[in-house]
């Protein structure tokens, strides 16, 4: 067997989780940069089924590593939030922007390679093993060794997996389709909106169905699809979880979309749950992998916002040889991304845990008459707008 090639640490996963957390690391520790190696199994630009919508919050992240993606992006500055025939809207200049993942992850790797920092592709994780002084991986070209392993491998994280870590728990399903649109009809793209459309929940489904509108190769598209957090296993109704399909397939016929005539994509996401485990000694997770929003499904902005907690510990790590990331938990909850994660849980598990129709609509009512109090609550407890933060 040849020997393993040796790195400080090795990061899984080239997402915005991974690609920000070597950013992150090596902006706090400069002599890691030829210590550290990111392993992605794709080839960039990889596919990656997503809404798209890098929000405000997104955008501080990039702004504070000082990285600019400059790709095809459609402006949002309005988000209606629908149920049934009500609806409430909340207005901000470039509140959102949507964009396709295999363009705005292969612009994210560029940047990261252009900082010097080394990442392999088309290379797959396939085990892990964590010893005393250190982790053994294998990997579909090799086996490499490394004093801290970073799991960024998403939500069907196989480092997760090799740690039994539970796999099944705390997961959301969506489903997306891409839709081409004629700009002239649609209202959503000529007021640069993003629907947020709450009706499924009375389905069963605790999430909703989304409008993006977004470019695809130029051309104009309406990136849409279904959340389902499922984070609440019981919920307050005689309903059971919702079909999904079924509900997507409801959703798109009122408007006016053929489910059958597209593609019809899903990938899970995994949900913040403050309680969970997110570490084992000399092994961190993070983004989708650790968990991210279950409210809204945003994951992108809070992805790479968890390497600055990760360059915090790994630093400490370094400095006192002490690898077991007992802190990892409670640093994530103290940081403000923890804190931001945790109101969203706690919202999620109260909102979607009522399916009765009364409870949402008056929700909506109440929202309708006092449009300050809702553009408060969304935007600064939320951290969904930037107006109130
Ligand atoms: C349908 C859908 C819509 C969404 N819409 C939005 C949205 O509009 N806005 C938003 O902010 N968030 C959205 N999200 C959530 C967002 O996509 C994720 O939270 C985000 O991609 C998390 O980033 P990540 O880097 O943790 O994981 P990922 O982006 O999934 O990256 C993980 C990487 O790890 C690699 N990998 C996996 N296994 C291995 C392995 N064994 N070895 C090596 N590499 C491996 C994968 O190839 C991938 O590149 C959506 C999610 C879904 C499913």
């Amino acid at each position: 067997m040849t020997q393993a090639e040796r790195r400080k640490i090795i990061i899984v996963g080239g997402g915005p989780a991974g690609l920000a957390a070597a950013l992150h690391l090596t902006r706090r520790m400069p002599w890691l940069v030829d210590e550290l190696l990111i392993i992605e199994a794709a080839a960039y630009p990889r596919q990656k089924v997503c809404g798209g919508g890098v929000t405000f919050h997104g955008e501080e992240q990039l702004r504070d590593l000082n990285i600019e993606i400059n790709v095809p992006a459609f402006p949002v500055h309005k988000m209606i939030f629908r149920l049934g025939s009500h609806a409430f809207s909340a207005t901000c200049a470039d509140a959102m922007r949507i964009i396709q993942r295999e363009e705005f992850d292969a612009a994210l790797a560029k940047a990261v390679a252009d900082r010097g920092l080394h990442c392999r592709t088309g290379e797959r994780l396939i085990d892990l093993v964590v010893h005393e002084d250190g982790v053994t991986l294998v990997t579909s070209r090799g086996t490499y060794s490394a004093d801290i392993v970073i799991g960024a491998d998403g939500a069907n994280s196989v480092v997760r997996r090799k740690l039994n870590l539970p796999t099944t728990a705390g997961i959301a399903r969506l489903l997306r389709a891409m839709t081409p649109v004629d700009q002239a009809q649609s209202t959503a793209w000529q007021e640069h909106t993003a629907i947020f459309d709450f009706s499924c929940i009375l389905q069963g489904v605790q999430g909703y169905v989304w409008d993006f509108p977004c470019y695809v190769g130029g051309q104009s598209f309406m990136n849409r699809g279904i959340f389902d957090s499922r984070i609440e296993p019981q919920p307050r109704t005689s309903k059971q979880h919702g079909a999904l399909k079924q509900a997507f397939t409801a959703g798109l016929h009122e408007r006016n979309v053929d489910i059958d005539s597209f593609q019809l994509e899903g990938h899970p996401v995994r949900w913040f749950n403050p309680r969970a485990e997110f570490a084992r000694p000399r092994v961190l997770l993070t983004g989708d992998a650790a968990g991210v929003d279950p409210l809204f499904a945003e994951g992108i902005s809070y992805a790479m916002e968890y390497g600055a907690v990760i360059a915090d510990v790994v630093d400490e790590a370094f400095a006192h040889r002490d690898f077991s990331f007992r802190s990892y938990r409670e640093r994530l909850l103290q940081h403000r991304m923890g804190r931001s994660l945790k109101r969203r849980t706690a919202v999620a598990r109260h909102l979607y845990r009522h399916q009765w129709p009364q409870f949402w609509s008056t929700l909506w009512q109440l929202a309708a008459i006092s449009p300050a109090v809702v553009k408060h609550a969304v935007g600064s407890s939320l951290d969904v707008l930037p107006a109130f933060r």
